[in-house]
């Protein structure tokens, strides 16, 4: 029987085991057909408070499970990866629209997340502190109990183990709610793979569900930290009913980010990074490439080169074609692009590429004579649409590179890597890439945004993930106890 065999887990929740959910079920659909997958089970706000509950209880055990054991199991976890790759490919591809080399992108770095969790059992966890009475005193991390996580469709594997891996591995117990689009590669693999992985039951809950399971998971009494990625509209949100209920909240959000083509370039290895950066799938990755500035003295062979790829990319369904680009998320998601591709051409920007749609199917787009407030310029697209903005001075490149709300990630090419990062320098920003776009991951980073990108948080590596994932707490021991003068 495989990892994700159907009769495990269809209709169910994973949360102390495979249960059904008040919320219901839902159908798992492939966009790039239309066809059923599967069905999974949809947690509601009751579902989320029994979850709750029942993590609290159990931290408590696995947090006192001695760390050698809690490091295997996260390896085993890796392992387990590992050893399903076909399997949990055949899902990212087609419950996603992925393309096959993204979704090995995202099972490697996946099992690469819970290598890297293995190691934080083990690290050393806090200091040994002064102190003016006689007394040891130290400072030591402590888990905070259990842990919200809360992700998107468009990576689900990578954007949900990045939170969970952690913070299982540092003693927390974790309520996990994935975007019911992706419910089955960005959820119920995760119940399956620490359930093989040994896992005591009630550590980990699995809840596919919506805006309202989500909110009901922010509030929840027993959760005490939040690690959401979404947009900055629903962040916004998570942020605000956070603050209510005085949680910790970790918030990685939208981006439009750019890349500055200087003009000491090889244009045709810009434009083609250029191309990777917007189009990758389909645009939908929060780092995507949203803007290109190009110095007016390549601009125009850098515009040509894009634009050829653009229109010679193939896109189509990633199971049985050989594509660069599959299916949209969905119909709603498709139109939201288009409205955005319309809107910025009736503003009098001009389509070298793209523009048009069959079905989920967006066509590669390029889009030039854009101005600031073009809108598919202004604003976070989440599709496969490429701006491109001329500058003439270095200067003018900073301003409009900083004249966004969002800071995530930055591209810089220039022959000259100083004068990249002086550049840098000059435009606030979570990630910056010298010579390369705007997309890359690796589990052992510390990735996060600044502005509308996040609350400047980070997950990846050892420093910022055991930050993300307990709380400091003062202890201090004396031989006996002191005279006190009442
Ligand atoms: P979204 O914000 O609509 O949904 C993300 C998740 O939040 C889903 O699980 C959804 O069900 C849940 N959710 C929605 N409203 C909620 C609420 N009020 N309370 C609690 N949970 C709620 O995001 P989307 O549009 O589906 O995903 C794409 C967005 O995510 C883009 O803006 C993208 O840039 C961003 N993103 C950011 C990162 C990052 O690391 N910074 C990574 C990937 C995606």
């Amino acid at each position: 029987m495989g990892l994700l065999d159907e009769s495990l887990w269809s209709g169910m929740v994973y949360s102390d085991g495979w249960r059904e959910a008040n919320g219901g079920v839902r159908d798992v659909v492939e966009p790039a057909t239309g066809a059923k997958l599967g069905t999974v089970g949809v947690a509601n706000a009751t579902d989320v408070a029994t979850a709750a509950a029942g993590a609290a209880k159990a931290q408590r055990a696995w947090a006192a499970t001695p760390f050698q054991e809690r490091a295997a199991i996260l390896r085993r976890a890796g392992d387990i990866v590992m050893a399903n790759l076909d399997e949990l490919h055949w899902w990212i591809i087609r419950e996603a629209g992925s393309v096959p080399a993204k979704a090995g992108l995202e099972t490697h770095v996946t099992a690469q997340e819970l290598y890297e969790a293995a190691t934080l059992p083990s690290q050393p966890r806090g200091s040994l502190l002064q102190s003016e009475q006689p007394r040891l005193s130290f400072a030591r991390k402590v888990p905070v109990g259990v842990v919200g996580v809360i992700a998107p469709f468009n990576v689900a594997m990578i954007l949900g183990i990045r939170s969970v891996a952690p913070a299982l591995a540092l003693g927390n117990a974790v309520v996990f709610k994935p975007d019911p689009r992706t419910a089955v590669s960005g959820g119920v693999s995760f119940a399956r793979i620490f359930e093989e992985a040994g896992l005591p039951p009630g550590v980990l809950h699995v809840l596919p569900g919506g805006a309202d399971a989500g909110e009901a998971l922010v509030a929840d009494p027993h959760v005490r930290v939040i690690s959401f990625t979404g947009s900055t509209a629903a962040g916004r949100k998570v942020g605000e009913l956070g603050a209510r209920h005085l949680k910790r909240v970790h918030l990685e959000l939208g981006g439009n980010s750019a890349i500055i083509v200087l003009d000491d370039v090889d244009v045709e290895r810009a434009a083609s990074a250029g191309a990777f950066g917007s189009f990758l799938h389909q645009g939908q990755i929060c780092m995507t490439t949203g803007r290109h500035l190009v110095h007016e003295k390549v601009a125009d062979q850098y515009i040509e080169l894009l634009s050829a790829k653009a229109a010679a990319l193939p896109v189509g369904d990633p199971a049985r074609e050989q594509v660069a680009l599959g299916p949209i998320i969905d119909a709603a998601q498709r139109d939201k692009i288009h409205q955005l591709v319309t809107s910025s051409v009736e503003g009098g920007a001009t389509l070298t590429a793209g523009g048009t749609f069959e079905g989920l199917f967006y066509r590669p787009t390029v889009l030039t004579n854009v101005q600031k407030d073009t809108p598919a310029y202004a604003n976070e697209v989440f599709g496969p649409v490429a701006p491109v903005m001329r500058f003439s001075t270095v200067e003018e490149a900073a301003e409009l590179a900083a004249a966004t709300e969002y800071g995530l990630s930055l591209g810089i090419m220039t022959r000259d890597p100083l004068k990249g990062l002086a550049l840098a320098d000059l435009i606030p920003t979570g990630i910056v890439h010298i010579n390369d776009q705007t997309v890359s991951d690796e589990a052992q980073i510390p990735f996060g945004g600044v502005g509308d990108s996040g609350t400047g948080s980070r997950f990846g590596g050892s420093t910022a993930n055991i930050d993300a994932f307990t709380e400091t707490q003062w202890v201090t021991m004396r031989s006996e106890i002191p005279p006190y003068p009442f």
